[in-house]
């Protein structure tokens, strides 16, 4: 690899991944002990596949949204630009497998979810790049492979 950056994903050989995969990036522990957690949630493999933005911003809206139903201490859920994935934070949650859980309980809303939430002009910044068949595709492909999320590398 190249010298070592400041961002810990920059320092991710994106070749030697395997997608889907949940993987912990980093945790940062705040000076009272809180500690942050951070999770590379990536649903496509780089430089192979990615998601339409419409589907991803979808799947955005409704893992932000949902996720809170089924974990506390969710900081935020963030896509990454190069569309493959989602960067998942957490405020003092440890537990990977839980996280797991959490994820996979959330894709299921996204499953049976009837409308985004929050695609309007009012809630969302760009509300008409929106498309919940392509979030559930997503999300199905996603779940249909729940047994590898915890293997990171090939
Ligand atoms: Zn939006």
């Amino acid at each position: 690899m190249t010298k070592k950056m400041n961002v810990e994903s920059f320092n991710l050989d994106h070749t030697q991944v395997k997608a889907p995969y949940v993987r912990l990036v980093s945790v940062i522990e705040g000076p009272h002990g809180d500690k942050i957690h951070k999770y590379d949630v990536r649903f496509c493999q780089p430089n192979q596949q990615h998601m339409e933005m419409p589907a991803l911003h979808s799947m955005e809206h409704m893992l932000a949204e949902f996720i809170r139903n089924h974990m506390d201490g969710v900081i935020d859920v963030g896509p990454m630009g190069c569309q493959t994935g989602f960067y998942l934070t957490l405020l003092n949650h440890d537990d990977y497998l839980e996280v797991l859980s959490a994820l996979e309980a959330t894709l299921q809303d996204v499953l049976t979810a009837t409308e985004v939430p929050a695609a309007n002009e009012t809630q969302c910044g760009w509300a008409a790049s929106h498309s919940l068949a392509g979030a559930q595709a997503l999300a199905r492909e996603m779940l249909d492979r729940r047994a590898e999320w915890n293997q990171v590398f090939a």
